[in-house]
């Protein structure tokens, strides 16, 4: 019989009880037997959804306060020296320190956190070093465990397995690759998994996505080295190990040989490549596979009967006695449950799944290939009816943005003339200092402007008098720039919540949830928006705002936008076209809105992609052709502003060095970027290749609440002119204001300008680096 699972499951709470549990305790309002009590009832919860919709086996411990590699870091003892830990069991207070650093006497930071793979989640990069020793610490796996138990619940517990937690660390004091610590840290993987099968685990998941990027032979034969011992260990249970989020590529005959008893492999459309990899090799006959065919990652309802038809060609090599349908990733990625809406367009509903009704789909699939297609016939006609419907449905489809797409001139990608000409042109127009002094964007998101926001929202607020109000906001933030003496200012972004939702909310195509959360980190989470049709822009989004802001001042202010590719990658996007495609609707959304600012006589156009690099696909083979679409897509939508607007970018992170061809690409006239926390050899690139544009790399980091002075901007500012020719540079923060309080801002930007002008002075003596 086949089985049904998912690799995981979202755990902030249905209604984000979890989020509210933690934060309370962080402020002190709670205490640790109330967190713990409300993360019990939310793995409780979870677990009652599951055993009700019908798996039979539920995945337990992929529950988390916080994140899952951080919980491996206090399980195996990896706590980094300046928490001083007294070697007990990791507490709570212990663990959120790791995760967010804590004050008091010493002071230790937080550990480092990046993006999990191509999702939109943050892990907690464990700090390792060569003397690294580890320890059992705790014994989360073993009490869930046993919680799960106590209520019946055919538990699967999980953890991330000892390959891709140490090949996601970070090695101190140049101590080459974690996966020399392997030896070091099995034992506490055989001591956990020696427990768990003693505890009646039946099945143990560990999970190991790190496969599913390019792997050295080396690394993989650490893989083959962790899971001879792990596979000694396990007694009488059995060890599944899960891959997520694409094809596992040159590991499969690794994998294959392993001696563990089963392997999961995403099967869904971005893994798809794993099914030809199993025909190729053939699928060994002893283990049990478990069959990724409904996507994670998304939130379409699954098309039952292509998935039927998967199944059925898996079952060519793997036999439905051996066979587990399940999902490609854990279904954290995505929303709760789409029946929370009540506000999204009648005829969308049915073409969404989030986890419970992918839940449902697992079951649905489980039980035509168990007890054939006629015991759930009508749950696969009704599934065939929404995918026909949603296939010829009129929201899907407008043939005139198709049309236009289709006629675009070949040239549409190109600026009018190239930077040399344009540069002189914006020169004479706008009139600079050397060293110009600019901003991100956005102002503070202060409690009055939320107050308003929220009143207007619901309704208690006329939208004229909203429009006054935000009217009144931008008036003082030109003001207040104004009197700083920035030389290019903004409008401070007042009226958006957030940077995509904004301009998602005036475009078709687009819909919006109102408890459609995943999880970013922590207590974070996201509503991203949903792209479920072709996208159109109906009228000026922000033309409005841009004028009056240039009306109060005889400065330039810049036009704020986001980029087509930020706006496509911090969304769920509809899977039955390319990105690619979705992502040149909207270009073009956003061509026509530089076209109206550029009309009403904004001179600067910034149009913002911070989310660029992250799109940036797992496999070094795929990477091409992400980057070529992305950089055509932004230029479709600068191109059409005339030679003498200015177009500038903003991106927010600083691994230049291996998409440097890409950024020169976009062709923006000056890129702002972050820049504080990195040293002078993120600008080195800049200059050994000859970057002849504008670049603002900024002076100081937005993150921190402190206030920098003037000689230490300056010092920045100087810094910065030891690599790059002061014509080239303009003078900024590293990214937008919105997160900080205005007491913090406007000092720290009128130290920013007066830092300029000091240096300005020197410029002329200074001697450039070579
Ligand atoms: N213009 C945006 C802002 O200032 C940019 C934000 C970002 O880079 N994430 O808020
Ligand atoms: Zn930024």
């Amino acid at each position: 019989m086949a089985l049904a699972t998912i690799p995981g499951y979202p755990r902030i709470g249905k209604r984000r009880e979890l989020k509210r549990a933690l934060e309370g305790y962080w402020s002190g309002k709670r205490g640790a037997v109330e967190l713990d009590e409300v993360a019990a009832k939310v793995r409780q919860a979870n677990w009652q959804a599951q055993v009700a919709a019908g798996l039979d086996l539920v995945p337990v411990n992929e529950f988390s306060l916080y994140d899952g590699m951080l919980d491996i870091t206090a399980l195996a003892g990896a706590v980094p020296p300046r928490f001083g830990w007294n070697g007990d069991a990791v507490d709570h207070d212990l663990l959120f320190a790791m995760a967010r650093g804590k004050l008091g006497d010493p002071p230790a930071q937080a550990l480092d956190m990046t993006k999990w793979f191509d999702t939109n989640y943050h892990y907690l990069v464990p700090e390792l070093s060569p003397e690294q020793t580890f320890r059992l610490a705790g014994d989360k796996p073993f009490a869930e465990l046993a919680e799960a138990q106590a209520l019946g619940v055919p538990a699967k517990p999980v953890l991330i397995g000892p390959i891709t937690y140490l090949l996601l660390g970070r090695m101190h004091d140049g101590g080459g690759s974690p996966l020399a610590l392997l030896d070091a840290l099995l034992p506490v993987y055989v001591e956990v998994i020696q427990r768990l099968a003693a505890g009646g685990a039946g099945w143990i998941q560990l999970d190991e996505p790190a496969l599913v990027l390019d792997r050295t032979a080396e690394e993989l034969a650490a893989v083959s080295r962790a899971y001879a011992t792990l596979g000694e260990a396990k007694g009488a249970a059995k060890l599944l190990v899960q891959t997520a989020f694409g094809h596992v590529g040159e590991a499969y005959p690794t994998l294959a040989a392993l001696p563990v008893d089963g392997i999961g492999l995403d099967l869904s459309g971005r893994g798809r490549e794993n099914l030809a990899l199993i025909a190729r090799h053939g699928f060994p006959g002893e283990k049990w596979l478990a069959a990724g065919v409904v996507d994670g990652r998304n939130i379409w309802t699954n098309d039952l009967t292509a998935s039927l038809e998967l199944l059925r060609r898996v079952q060519e090599q793997v036999p439905g006695e051996r066979l587990m349908v399940s999902a490609s990733c854990s279904l954290l990625h995505v929303p709760y449950d789409v029946r929370a809406e009540d506000d999204l367009p009648a005829e969308i509903v049915p073409w969404l799944a989030f986890a419970e009704q992918k839940l449902a789909e697992v079951v649905t699939l489980t039980r035509a290939l168990n007890e054939g297609e006629a015991a759930v016939a009508d749950a696969l006609a009704a599934n065939r009816a929404v995918i026909a419907g949603a296939e010829s449905s009129p929201l899907r489809g407008n043939a005139a943005v198709r049309q236009r797409l289709a006629d675009l001139p070949l040239d549409a990608a190109h600026r009018a003339l190239p930077y040399a000409e344009r540069a002189n042109l914006q020169r004479r127009r706008l009139t600079l200092p050397l060293l110009p002094t600019t901003t991100i964007g956005s102002f503070p998101q202060t409690g009055e402007i939320r107050t308003a926001r929220a009143a207007a929202d619901a309704g208690d607020l006329a939208p004229e008098a909203y429009d006054t109000f935000l009217e009144g906001q931008i008036a003082e933030v030109i003001a207040r720039q104004e009197a700083v003496g920035l030389d290019v200012l903004v409008h401070g972004e007042p009226e958006r919540n957030d940077m995509v939702q904004y301009f998602g909310e005036q475009l078709d195509g687009f819909a919006f949830t109102h408890n459609g959360w995943v999880q970013s980190y922590g207590s974070r989470c996201v509503r991203p928006p949903i792209i479920y049709g072709d996208v159109a822009r109906p009228h000026p989004m922000t033309v409005r705002w841009a004028r009056f802001a240039q009306d109060q001042t005889a400065k330039p202010v810049k036009g704020m936008l986001t980029g087509p590719v930020t706006i496509l990658n911090w969304s769920f996007v509809r899977d039955d076209q390319p990105r690619e495609a979705s992502c040149r609707q909207i270009a073009l959304a956003i061509r026509d809105e530089v076209a109206d600012l550029d009309a009403a006589g904004i001179a600067i156009i910034q149009i913002d992609e911070p989310a660029l690099r992250e799109g940036l696909p797992l496999r070094h083979a795929e990477q091409a052709d992400y980057l070529r679409w992305s950089v055509e897509c932004f230029r479709l939508a600068a191109a059409g502003a005339r030679p003498e607007t200015q177009i500038q970018t903003h991106m927010c992170y600083s691994e230049f060095g291996e998409i440097f061809p890409d950024i020169e690409a976009l062709d923006a006239d000056v890129l702002l970027i972050e820049h504080a926390r990195s040293g002078e050899e993120l600008l080195e690139v800049f200059r050994t290749e000859g970057y002849a544009k504008g670049i603002g790399p900024g002076v100081y980091d937005v993150h921190s609440p402190r206030i920098p002075d003037v000689p230490e901007l300056s010092q920045a500012l100087r810094a910065i002119l030891t690599v790059l020719p002061p014509g080239q540079v303009w003078v900024n923060p590293d990214c937008g204001l919105k997160t900080r309080k205005p007491e913090e801002v406007w000092p720290a930007l009128e130290n920013m300008v007066a830092a300029a002008k000091e240096v300005r002075k020197w410029v002329p003596v200074m001697t450039p680096a070579d």
